[in-house]
């Protein structure tokens, strides 16, 4: 076993305890995903062993293939975070129990398509709090017509939304505003009240804005091997 991934495991969880009861809130209602991106499946089996359940990738095909050669581990739930294609959504439905980063029509339409009858997948609405339309997510002022029209698609279950924080902002500030843009989410969606929001270097500013999903990589896995 790796005494180091389960330290950094520990520290961070004890980061996030403190920084829940700092916001008057509890750890319980948050959920640490860890995000194994670039890693070896076998770095997954051991984070497995350590308790962890809830694991992110960003990549459709890094995703499909760890948990193929994951499918003997129990109760894992796989987080997909990353851009997806529509001519993908195929394998990113069957991949992931969640995706955190439906930003666009097409794509709900894409993953709704391709449902078996009867399957419901859980996905969050990701919003781009930069002023670069290039960067990932929907504009914060069409939000509320995305989330409508995943409200239309019955094998969609809307849970909330994800978000990252612009580097060149401070990520509280960010938080901030997408705190206003869950209030807005849940005023045409009541139930979609999960924000997935905060990452190695912010989550204590994430927790303290209302983040229920935090997306923790490097400050849990080590630094990451160079992309492949
Ligand atoms: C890689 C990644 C993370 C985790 O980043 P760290 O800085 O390593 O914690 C979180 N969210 C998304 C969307 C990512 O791609």
């Amino acid at each position: 076993m790796n005494d180091d991934l389960r330290t950094r495991l520990a520290e961070v969880d004890a980061r996030i305890a403190s920084a829940a009861r700092a916001a008057g809130r509890t750890p319980e209602e948050i959920t640490r995903i860890v995000v194994t991106k670039f890693h070896p499946a076998s770095l997954v089996r051991e984070l497995h062993d350590l308790g962890v359940r809830d694991v992110g990738e960003n990549r459709q095909q890094e995703l499909t293939a760890k948990r193929a050669e994951l499918g003997d581990l129990d109760g894992l739930r796989w987080h997909f975070i990353g851009q997806a294609q529509t001519n993908k959504a195929r394998a990113v439905r069957a991949g992931a129990d969640v995706v955190h980063s439906v930003d666009r029509a097409r794509l709900a339409d894409a993953l709704h398509a391709v449902a078996e009858p009867g399957d419901v997948r859980d996905v969050l609405v990701q919003v781009n709090l930069t002023d670069d339309p290039g960067r990932g997510g929907v504009a914060p002022s069409d939000l509320t017509a995305l989330a409508e029209h995943v409200l239309g698609l019955d094998s969609l279950r809307l849970r909330g939304l994800m978000a990252v924080a612009p580097l060149d902002e401070e990520p509280a500030r960010a938080f901030e505003r997408l705190a206003g843009l869950a209030a807005s989410l849940r005023a045409v969606a009541p139930d979609a009240d999960w924000v997935s929001a905060g990452m190695s270097h912010d989550f204590a500013e994430a927790i303290a804005h209302g983040a229920t999903h935090l997306r923790i990589g490097s400050a849990i896995t080590g630094p990451r091997p160079d992309r492949r």
